[in-house]
């Protein structure tokens, strides 16, 4: 039988850190700190085969586990030199989860296990300090109740506060031996009311009750939800981590911090965390007590109180760890440590999170320290945090203006960066009903805990009162991306009462507030977002003095991402703005402009309305001659914008009564317009009216029906590319049709576009090359995809519809169901977000192989939403593909997704060629 358990101590391992899969993130990490000859407390690790032997008997213990923990207990008995279940002098341990992958929050943890009623009385004679023994003890009573015998944790809070409030004290430190011991009876009289059972006094049936509870808590909901969002592997599992007990909470030479070896919001290389002085464990992201800074530099206002200062020797030791580690693991570390009497012992480390700004910094800084090499920097940045760059700012003067005013509501630490505004609500599921409801909301608490990550994935931005850098909340929103502000003191908040008030201000649900993740600075009202440095940096009209270190370096990321990707990057823009944004982000052509967009803008809705409302040839093409100048001029626009490089124009595809208004005042005033009765713009609108419009008139059957659209629209397009010539610009227009099911669909408007483009021709002399080419978005284009290219000269895959066709589901109605399918895992993820492989992927495949077999050098891309999600860019970059096409916004993002692809050495397919 394989081995369940590995110890570690006293310089000696059985695991090591690339254990992770086996001994979780934690256990793995503990082993190779213990080897590195860090001070970590002696103990041993329960693996993720023992978990997952525990679920495949029915959540029911593997037999061979007993003997393996016997001996793992034994051995640390002898190096503690004191027994477990000892009534005179026991040994403490500490029973944590740890997967594989860290999931803040998520999992449980159990300190101070092995005391009960009489060797509670043994630590308070061995130590010399009962009001130590007796709080370790609530501790105990406190963490196992609410984990293991799922005691509501609120009672004890709400206990523990009722003791504070009649003592008049404010902190828990100030509760003396006698209040404390009475405090763990009034916890064993809350567990026996909510369980009916006494608390267990049996070490170890403790010990074993909390293994199985940590196993357990690997499938709480709170967990299952975390790995769905960041989609970590159900079968992974979780391991223990059983170790002995050190301790903070032994008086004011104790202490327990947490800490990022760099600061995780900048990337700027400082030691950077909170410690609480005689406390232990969870205290410090719990919010009890305001932490206080670790190094002087990190808090200049609160220097006397730092770790640096009031424990000199442990916070140099803790700079020795920190260069130690950083050699070690090259990457930031997010650490755990307790200080025991001014000795310093570490309890975790592990790749630090880190905002999108800091990971671009802090991988550039370890390159320039020759810790990494140019390849791990740019493997070492999320795609998804590159996006947080971009992330909006308020506008100076309007904050200056609500400062003048008196609307700061209050400050506190920036934990996550951004700006954002919208209504205050006071618990995650108001949160998510408002953002349901269309609305913006900022969740607003005294503190998050596990159970709000699905109000903290609907809100816009996060507001704590109290919490560190590193609370749950500033974890989890640094990890969302979410704007985040922790530690606002002042606040007063009242989640049952749904208020927040603080300066004499109150706040009800839905008051609008604006809230700046980069400053802490929380504002009455709504401001509005402002673009950040980037933005400004790569607008139109950027000097370069507004050029700083962050867009020198988000440069530089992009041109190494360039140096390594294959996929070509392309953007999906309607406008010249927005396809000047997409060229400063990088775009090397437009792979999408949908030509309906412009069909909607102020200047031309009455005349699209004309055409469609036409009643004969006659006065479609009255209609048509008045947008056809209308279009050429944005092409015109679009190919300036663009000059030098493909720009892919999609003709006409949604179905035409998208045009026409729906509500009755807005076919009144229509009629008025066009000087038709209001039943007859009705009629005509009913008859336009259709049961499946997805599946309907829309795509080439409009080319089909309406061939009038798409020749203006050709004609409009062939026009601007001949104006923008002679203007000595280089146009590479690619006419593109949508929806293309069959060969003949195509034949037949392939041959008419090519007609107009003859006749451009002959009027106009020299031609101008052009190209002609389909979405691939229906599933039987990818089935004839031979036939297709035997026509077509380049295919561009629309994913958002081979989606929606290839599973059935709408896309516009597919909300109403898809969260359930999640919830229940009948889909890994969101297939309009990432892009499904076994289905769609194959239809993509298949359709790759055919048309390159029936057409060399076939240009082959992908415009839909996916080309901008990173998971599937690397699918795109496997299966072949020339390039992909996204948002403007996104292009950084694919352009990064697309390089890790090359780097990760997947399959190549093409050549490049855009
Ligand atoms: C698509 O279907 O993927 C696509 C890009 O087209 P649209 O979203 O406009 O239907
Ligand atoms: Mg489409």
């Amino acid at each position: 039988m394989s081995k369940l358990v590995y110890a570690f101590g006293r310089g000696r391992a059985a695991g090591h850190g690339r254990m992770k899969d086996l001994l979780g993130g934690k256990g793995a990490n503990l082993a190779e700190m213990t080897r590195l000859g860090i001070p970590v407390p002696p103990g041993f690790t329960i693996s993720t085969r023992a978990c997952n032997r525990f679920f495949e008997r029915g959540d029911r213990m593997p037999a061979e586990l007993a003997a393996e923990v016997r001996a793992a207990l034994a051995r640390l008995e002898r190096q503690a030199g004191k027994r477990f279940g000892d009534r005179a002098d026991p040994l403490l341990v500490s029973v944590r989860s740890g997967a594989k992958f860290s999931m803040p929050g998520m999992m449980d943890t159990i300190l101070n296990l092995g005391l009960n009623d009489q060797s509670v009385a043994g630590l308070a004679r061995t130590s010399g300090d009962p009001r130590f023994a007796y709080d370790s003890y609530r501790r105990f009573i406190q963490m196992f109740g609410a984990v293991v015998l799922g005691v509501d944790k609120e009672r004890f809070h709400d206990r523990l506060e009722a003791l504070k409030r009649r003592r008049r004290a404010k902190l828990d430190t100030e509760l003396t031996a006698a209040d404390l011991a009475a405090l763990c009876d009034t916890f064993q009289r809350e567990v026996r009311r909510a369980t009916r059972r006494p608390f267990p006094q049996d070490p170890t049936r403790q010990l074993w009750d909390a293994i199985g509870a940590v196993f357990g808590s690997w499938n709480s909901p709170r967990a299952r939800t975390y790995r769905r969002q960041y989609g970590i592997a159900e079968e992974l599992g979780t391991a223990v981590n059983v170790q002995c007990m050190v301790f903070g909470n032994l008086g004011q030479d104790c202490a327990t911090g947490v800490a990022f070896t760099r600061n995780p919001a900048t990337g700027e290389n400082v030691l950077y965390g909170e410690y609480l002085p005689n406390a232990q464990g969870e205290d410090v992201v719990a919010g009890i007590r305001t932490p206080l800074p670790i190094s002087c530099r990190q808090a200049p206002a609160e220097a006397a109180h730092s770790l640096e200062r009031r424990m000199p020797a442990a916070y140099r030791e803790l700079q020795r760890i920190r260069r130690k580690l950083e050699r070690h693991f090259r990457d930031m570390q997010d650490v755990e440590f307790t200080v025991e009497r001014g000795k310093l012992y570490m309890l975790q480390t592990r790749t630090g999170k880190r905002t999108g700004l800091a990971a671009l910094h802090i991988a550039f800084d370890l390159h320039r320290e020759r810790a990494i090499d140019a390849r791990e920097v740019v493997l070492r940045i999320e795609p998804e945090t590159i996006s947080q760059l971009l992330a909006p700012e308020f506008d100076p003067a309007s904050v200056e203006r609500a400062r003048r005013e008196g609307r700061v509501l209050g400050r506190g630490l920036p934990a996550g960066p951004g700006a954002a505004a919208g209504g205050v609500v006071f618990t995650a599921e108001r949160a998510r009903e408002l953002a349901d409801g269309g609305r913006n909301v900022i969740l607003v608490r005294t503190e998050t805990s596990p159970e709000d990550i699905g109000g903290m994935l609907a809100a816009v931005g996060i507001v704590t009162s109290r919490g560190g850098m590193t609370s749950h909340a500033a974890v989890v929103a640094r990890g969302m991306g979410k704007p985040c502000v922790v530690g606002a003191e002042r606040l007063v908040v009242d989640e049952r009462g749904g208020t927040v008030e603080a300066g004499g201000r109150r706040l009800r649900e839905g008051e609008e507030l604006s809230i700046d993740g980069s400053t802490g600075e929380l504002l009455v009202g709504a401001l509005e977002p402002h673009p950040s440095e980037i933005l400004r940096a790569v607008g139109a009209n950027a000097g370069r003095a507004r050029r700083g270190p962050t867009y020198r370096r988000f440069v530089q990321l992009m041109r190494l991402a360039d140096r390594y990707r294959r996929l070509a990057v392309r953007a999906n823009a309607d406008t010249p703005h927005d396809a000047g944004v997409a060229r400063a982000f990088g775009a090397v052509g437009i792979g999408l402009c949908r030509t309906e967009h412009m069909f909607f803008a102020a200047d031309r809705i009455a005349a699209v309305r004309r055409l469609i409302l036409a009643d004969d040839d006659a006065q479609r093409a009255r209609a048509l001659a008045k947008l056809l100048p209308m279009q050429r001029r944005d092409f015109v626009g679009i190919f300036t914008a663009m000059d030098g490089l493909p720009v892919t124009i999609r003709l006409l595809d949604p179905p035409l009564h998208e045009f026409l208004p729906t509500r009755p005042e807005q076919f009144r005033s229509l009629a008025r317009e066009m000087g038709l009765p209001v039943r007859e713009v009705e009629a005509r609108a009913r008859q336009l009216h259709e049961l499946n419009p997805m599946l309907g008139h829309r795509g080439c059957r409009l080319g089909i029906t309406f061939p009038a659209i798409y020749e203006m629209q050709v004609r409009a397009i062939l026009e601007a590319a001949v104006a923008c010539r002679r203007r000595g610009l280089r146009v590479h227009p690619e006419v593109m049709i949508p929806l293309i099911g069959t060969a003949e669909e195509y034949r037949a408007l392939d041959r008419r576009i090519r007609a107009i483009a003859a006749e451009i021709r002959g009027r106009n002399g020299r031609p101008v090359a052009y190209s002609v080419g389909t979405m691939i978005e229906i599933p039987r284009a990818c089935l004839v995809a031979g036939a297709i290219a035997a026509e077509a000269e380049f295919f561009s895959f629309g994913t958002n519809d081979l989606t929606q066709m290839a599973y059935g589901f709408s896309r516009d109605d597919a909300a109403k169901f898809l969260p359930q399918y999640l919830e229940q895992r009948l889909l890994p993820a969101d297939p309009f977000r990432t892009l499904d492989r076994t289905g769609v992927g194959q239809l993509i495949q298949r359709c790759v192989a055919d048309g390159r077999q029936a057409r060399r050098g076939l240009k082959i891309g992908v415009c839909g939403e996916h080309g901008g999600d990173a998971a599937s860019v690397l699918f795109f970059h496997e299966v072949g593909v020339d390039y992909v096409s996204c948002s403007p916004y996104r292009v950084p993002v694919a352009r990064l997704a697309a390089a890790q692809a090359a780097l990760r050495g997947a399959a190549d397919g093409h050549g490049a060629s855009v």
